[in-house]
């Protein structure tokens, strides 16, 4: 008990009260640690961590972190950004100041308390990549100026920061590259490809298809990403990523519209409807970095999330 509360932190996770965030917080609190959770609820909900409200290591606070935020912690997990294309274009201006003011004041709260600081980058600072699989050494192919920018060069922007403020100050930096990741929690209107396909599964509706459906994904369930999120926290200062962290096992949208109504037992019909601009027509994460720093993969495959994440919808 003493030797729990001598090595117990106070971790501080941005973003808490969303899907990714959420399973976040539920993994710090079972090894021990104190949460405080911070988020402005725009895409998350207080559902995602209600069942945790007489927990006394675990404290939620409702806060723009566009706005500057002074508390006292050990270590910050910044993940607050609408990471749906739906939510992140619904108000641009704002997805851009979430991922560069954000930054800026989650790196300056780290500075003033020398603590160590994650930031949840995504696969999309690759755009829509001419190399395939994505090494991080790919630098990318991005619009500037197209309706993904704001979330794609807000988080190439957050990242500059965060490798300025290691350069510049010595801040102790972990920078992850997100695949796609999904599991239960997403928000069912969240827009992204597999809560749409099972929602619409579950329902009977047609599955909406962009384009043909040959644009291709790999899909990380988020069990996986949240183990490998508190690895890279634990290695030594000389690791800063970028890390790509993602499962690379990469399936069409088509193959994964069949595998929703299989799994499903739906008699949904499949709609084709316009592909959006810019949307990347492949992506797959080499994960060898990973690999080898965090000496870890994936172990959940798509049928076993797809399942997992079904039952969350079905109840
Ligand atoms: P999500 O939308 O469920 O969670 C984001 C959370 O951030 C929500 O709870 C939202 O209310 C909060 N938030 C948004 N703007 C905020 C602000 N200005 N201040 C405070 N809170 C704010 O998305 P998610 O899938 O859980 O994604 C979490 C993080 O991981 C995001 O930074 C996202 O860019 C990154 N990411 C996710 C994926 C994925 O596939 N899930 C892939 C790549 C990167
Ligand atoms: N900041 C914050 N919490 C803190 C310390 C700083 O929110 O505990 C914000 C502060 O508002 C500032 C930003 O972080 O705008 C960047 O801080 P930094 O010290 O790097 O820059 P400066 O204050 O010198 O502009
Ligand atoms: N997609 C689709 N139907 C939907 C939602 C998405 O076909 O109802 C496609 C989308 O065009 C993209 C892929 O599925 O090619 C993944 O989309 P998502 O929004 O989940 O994430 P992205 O990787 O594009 O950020």
């Amino acid at each position: 008990m003493n030797e729990n509360r001598s090595s117990r932190k106070r971790v501080l996770v941005t973003g808490g009260a969303g899907f990714v965030g959420s399973h976040l917080v539920d993994r710090l609190l079972h090894e021990g640690n104190e949460v405080l959770c911070v988020d402005n609820l725009f895409t998350g909900s207080k559902k995602n961590i209600e069942h945790l409200h007489h927990n006394p290591l675990f404290e939620f606070m409702r806060h723009d972190i566009t706005m500057p935020l002074y508390v006292e912690v050990d270590e910050i997990y910044n993940l607050a950004c609408p990471a749906s294309p739906v939510h992140y274009q619904h108000d641009p201006i704002q997805t851009t100041k979430t991922s560069v003011h954000g930054a800026i004041n989650m790196l300056g709260l780290a500075k003033r308390l020398r603590c160590k600081i994650f930031q949840a980058s995504t696969s999309e600072v690759y755009g829509d990549p001419s190399v395939h699989p994505q090494l991080e050494t790919y630098w990318g192919n991005v619009n500037p100026i197209g309706p993904r920018s704001c979330y794609d060069e807000g988080k190439r922007c957050a990242e500059t920061l965060f490798f300025d403020y290691n350069r510049q100050l010595g801040l102790s930096i972990k920078v992850a590259r997100i695949f796609n990741t999904y599991g239960p929690r997403m928000h069912f209107a969240d827009g992204r490809v597999i809560s749409n396909f099972i929602v619409q599964a579950l329902d009977g509706k047609p599955i909406t298809l962009f384009g043909d459906g040959s644009q291709t994904r790999s899909f990380c369930y988020v069990d996986d990403l949240v183990e490998a999120m508190i690895r890279l926290m634990a290695t030594p200062e000389s690791v800063t990523g970028p890390i790509n962290l993602g499962n690379p096992v990469e399936f069409t949208i088509a193959e994964l519209a069949k595998k929703v109504i299989g799994l499903t037992g739906s008699k949904s019909e499949l709609v084709f409807l316009p592909l959006p601009q810019d949307d990347p027509r492949q992506r797959k994460p080499d994960i060898g970095l990973a690999r080898s720093l965090l000496n870890w993969e994936p172990v959940v495959d798509l049928d076993r999330g797809l399942a997992r994440t079904i039952e969350f919808f079905s109840t």
